[in-house]
């Protein structure tokens, strides 16, 4: 029997042909990464090899590491097998990728999403026999509303604080999601970024991401002299002193998890908008049903259930072991296992 084109040890998914692993968990000597975020593009490897466009802020994160680019859709031989990446549609510059062995072919998602948010790569189905997919939000209840509705939910809010004279305070990720929010805002006012957040808008905004004006808060900024502004931080700095200088104010958070009541509830947020960068319920089968793939391989997030509900569909499917999650919208918060 030959050997698979694509298997799961400790270290991570590997393949034998080529040698390498695809965001492996411990240090490797070559690694293949999907995008930025800290649970896939982890320090320590020998080689790192990712899309140009994820390439800037890996760098900026993981310092200074032998690295190779590739153009999306771009095919290189490695060892036995042929690799390529294509758009995922999670964050900017994030990919899926794509092996190819003897004529079988395998594609890792890394995290995606499926519908177009107007500032990264939009997701590219690829064709496959067997699709390693994520499924961070594998239940029905996960559903998501257009983003331009979102987005009036959010301009309305910023505007509503505005005429009372409050701040709004809103909660997203640094790497992605404030961006993807930043451009959604309709400017009414000043954008201030936390240090985190601008960091990540400088990088792709020289990259050629169209992000509107932002300002990174310093000690120096008075907060008096920008009344009824916006203020775009990570969701740990909202609740410290760093945030406490923008009173009165209201809180709001970002994240595909507000669409649980309970959790919404206990992060005493005064709005929860729900929008993620990772697809829902029904991205993920029609992700899965354009693969055309015959087996599919889950990780991380609701995979039981999912793996469950896809061997009742006629797939053949199962639950991989990995190490992703623990940043960004990845995991589930504690709460959701209540
Ligand atoms: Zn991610
Ligand atoms: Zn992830």
């Amino acid at each position: 029997m030959t050997e698979p084109v694509l298997t799961f040890t400790d270290r991570g998914i590997y393949c034998p042909a080529g040698d390498f692993f695809i965001d492996p968990w411990r240090p490797v000597d070559r690694a293949l990464i999907t995008h930025g975020h800290a649970d896939h593009a982890r320090p320590g490897h020998t080689h790192y090899l990712a899309t140009d466009a994820a390439l800037p802020v890996m760098r900026h994160r993981l310092g200074e590491i032998t690295a190779q680019g590739i153009a999306y859709g771009e095919t290189r031989q490695i060892g036995g097998a042929q690799v390529s990446f294509h758009p995922a549609g999670h964050i900017p510059g994030s990919a899926q990728i794509r092996v190819e062995v003897a004529g079988e072919v395998w594609v890792v998602s890394g995290d995606y999403k499926t519908t177009p948010d107007g500032l990264c790569e939009p997701f590219e189905p690829v064709r496959c026999h067997s699709f390693i997919s994520e499924c961070t939000f594998g239940l029905p209840v996960f559903k998501w509303h257009d983003q331009r509705s979102v987005a009036s939910e959010i301009n309305a809010w910023w505007a509503a604080n505005r005429a009372a004279g409050r701040f709004s305070l809103l909660g997203a990720y640094s790497l992605g999601k404030a961006q993807r929010l930043l451009s959604l805002l309709e400017p009414q006012g000043p954008i201030l970024t936390h240090g985190a957040v601008e960091a990540t808008n400088a990088i792709l905004r020289d990259q050629g991401y169209t992000l509107p004006d932002t300002t990174h808060v310093t000690p120096a900024l008075n907060p008096k002299e920008v009344p009824g502004a916006l203020v775009i931080a990570p969701p740990s700095a909202l609740g410290s002193q760093w945030a406490r200088r923008f009173r009165p104010a209201s809180t709001g958070f970002a994240s595909g998890w507000m669409r649980l009541r309970g959790i919404r509830r206990r992060r005493a947020m005064d709005r929860g908008f729900v929008i993620s960068d990772h697809a829902d319920w029904d991205g993920l089968h029609a992700a899965i049903r354009d693969t055309g793939a015959e087996n599919i391989y889950v990780t991380h997030g609701y995979t039981d259930i999912f793996a469950r509900w896809l061997n009742e569909r006629g797939w053949n499917a199962q639950v991989v072991p990995t190490e992703f999650g623990g940043e960004e919208e990845d995991s589930a918060p504690a709460e959701a296992a209540e």
